[in-house]
């Protein structure tokens, strides 16, 4: 049940590719940011990469953490975390593989997590996800798809997290969406200044409504996986995404993994 899942993506992003200190926090009151460990990263030098230490919003016990270079794990994947690498590595597609630097496996007893995407300081993405719903597949493929729609829109060539002074596109409380892109457009559309519809029937499920890019991404879920989906305004939604070379593209290659 998507409505009933929360998935975060924690306002958080570190600049700075290099030695990894240089953190930025766009929101004090937000709490959340990356916290890189003591040795840092630089690009290029991916065998002295060490394990990216995230924050949550919820309390999680820290399970473990798959290093990802070049698309596969550096290391021997730790038994305990084998099965869920394993759901990650035949649902993300082989063309986004290089924005997957790393697997965080979390437990978390509220159950308020099941997914969460957290810039990563090699400029790809850490994916964390919680062992407790190991055992349902279909959830984890689900977040999968929802968090790969936020590693392609809000990627660092279309968008930048916090306030941006003249943003060329559009702001939206996350980060500015850059012109031209799919997220810009989407946030026009259908979150004018930001701002949602009240009319529940506008959006897929409760969650879509909390956020123009938690929208996007649950809608491209949605039409993904197939739910059955109906109304004016969902459908024009779906029409924009699926207009989207890159979401189209994305939408592709998980239908051909997730059907096969
Ligand atoms: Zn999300």
């Amino acid at each position: 049940m998507a409505n009933l899942t929360t998935r975060i993506l924690i306002l958080a992003t570190a600049v700075g590719i290099l030695a990894g200190v240089n953190i930025v926090r766009p929101w004090e009151d937000d709490g959340p940011s990356t916290q890189l460990g003591t040795a840092g990263v630089e690009l290029g030098e991916d065998t002295a990469r060490i394990v990216e230490r995230v924050a949550y919003r919820q309390e999680v016990e820290r399970v473990g953490d798959v290093i990802v270079i070049d698309g596969q794990p550096r290391d021997d994947v730790a038994a305990d975390l084998d099965e869920l690498w394993a759901i990650v590595d035949a649902t993300w597609p082989t063309s986004l593989r290089d924005e997957l630097a790393q697997l965080s496996v979390v437990r978390e007893d509220e159950r308020g997590l099941v997914g969460v995407v957290h810039p990563s300081v090699t400029g790809g993405w850490i994916l964390s996800l919680d062992i407790a719903d190991v055992d349902d597949r279909a959830l984890i493929e689900e977040t999968i798809v929802h968090e790969l729609s936020h590693v392609v829109t809000l990627d660092n060539e279309v968008f930048t997290f916090g306030e941006v002074d003249g943003c060329s596109g559009t702001q939206i409380a996350l980060g500015c969406a850059v012109a031209g892109s799919v997220l810009s457009a989407f946030a026009e559309r259908f979150w004018p200044g930001d701002v949602g519809s009240t009319q529940a029937e506008e959006f897929v499920n409760d969650y879509a409504s909390t956020a123009a890019h938690e929208d996007l991404a649950e809608t491209f879920t949605g039409w993904v996986l197939g739910w059955p989906l109906e109304g004016a305004t969902v459908e024009a939604k779906i029409a924009m995404l699926s207009a989207d070379p890159d979401l189209a593209a994305l939408a592709a290659d998980l239908r051909a993994r997730l059907l096969a």
